[in-house]
């Protein structure tokens, strides 16, 4: 296999978490599969030689990984009220959206997405609202415009929404004009919609392009939740410097789709309910037990199936029994770790 296909297959994997029909995404080469801009630097003295690591120099590997990196962590000595530890759920609503960006225009698939919005938001927030916990929605432009109703319900019922694309297209596929454009429009849709100041990003399939965090900074967002490099919030440097940004991380390891998303098409995991609860919880325990961050990630079309929805009840129940709980939006996590973090750089 070479390394070309390797990244392939890489990004393939990467990417089939999160959405519907992502696979389908077709790549300006030709080739099947997405493509992923952290990969595949686009253009420059390294596109040609992608399949000859070894003949990366010091300077271009510095400058690659430079891009965007981890800065100081922002955990915070406490929590508001002086709670012992967060909770903050997301709900990724892609809907049918992703297989519309991803090419995959047939009922079937569509109508697996919209189950999503027929099903899976209103037992969410059926459960939400029954104890009292607010979360973070991250809705796709698209899927705001096509039923506005869910974004406001949404909203009425004390929740965030974030930014998620346009139509869930993956970043590294833009030229930077293209991707600011969208993200803008993006923006204006979801604030006319929800009638909110949308302050948070989540890039569709975590997928950036190298201009996607500077882009999210020049919008005046207050953080992005797309990244992994750590369990605990921190800032997020661009070319070296601070960008302004709040990372809440996101991990696969905290995904439903990673465990529940069935897939026709790749080898993947099939885990049964009880096995995704037990993951869950043991991230969940290891949060409490450091006094941090526990952020979960789950998809409306995924976890808001009849035998499913519980794992959702049980976490909540959970984190409440353990003491010491807040729960806050993305955005409310953000604010606080960015004015309470100790400062330790
Ligand atoms: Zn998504």
């Amino acid at each position: 296999m070479s390394r070309r296909e390797f990244l392939r297959n890489m990004g393939a994997t990467a990417v089939a978490g999160g959405l519907l029909g992502a696979s389908q995404v077709p790549r300006a080469d030709g080739a099947s599969g997405p493509k992923i801009g952290y990969f595949d630097p686009p253009g420059g003295p390294l596109a040609d030689r992608l399949d000859r690591p070894w003949e990366m120099t010091e300077e271009e590997w510095t400058e690659i990984i430079g891009r965007v990196q981890p800065g100081r962590s922002l955990k915070p000595p406490h929590w508001p009220q002086r709670s012992r530890f967060a909770v903050a759920l997301s709900f990724d609503c892609d809907h049918e959206v992703g297989s519309l960006a991803g090419g995959n225009f047939a009922p079937g698939p569509l109508a697996w997405g919209e189950r999503g919005r027929r099903v899976g938001v209103p037992r969410i927030l059926d459960v939400l609202r029954r104890h009292e916990v607010p979360a973070t929605f991250y809705v796709p432009a698209v899927a705001s415009l096509i039923d506005p109703e869910e974004t406001r319900r949404i909203v009425g019922d004390g929740h965030e929404v974030g930014l998620h694309g346009w139509i869930h297209a993956n970043n590294s596929q833009m030229d930077r004009i293209t991707e600011r454009e969208i993200m803008l429009r993006a923006r204006d849709i979801l604030e006319k919609t929800s009638g909110t100041d949308v302050v948070g990003h989540r890039s569709p399939s975590f997928d950036l392009s190298p201009n996607t965090i500077e882009l999210v900074a020049e919008l005046g967002l207050e953080y992005d939740s797309s990244m992994m490099a750590d369990d605990s919030c921190y800032e997020l440097l661009v070319n070296g410097k601070q960008s302004g940004l709040v990372e809440v991380p996101v991990e696969w390891v905290r995904d439903d789709a990673v465990y529940l998303s069935f897939s026709r098409s790749g080898a993947r995991p099939w885990l049964s309910p009880n096995d995704v609860f037990g993951i869950f919880k043991a991230e969940l325990d290891a949060a409490a037990a450091e006094r941090d961050l526990f952020q979960l990630l789950m998809h409306p079309h995924v976890i808001g199936h009849r035998s499913r929805i519980w794992i959702i009840e049980r976490i909540i129940e959970h984190a409440k029994s353990l003491g010491g709980a807040w729960f806050g939006t993305h955005a409310q996590v953000a604010r606080w770790v960015r004015e309470n973090a100790t400062v330790d750089s």
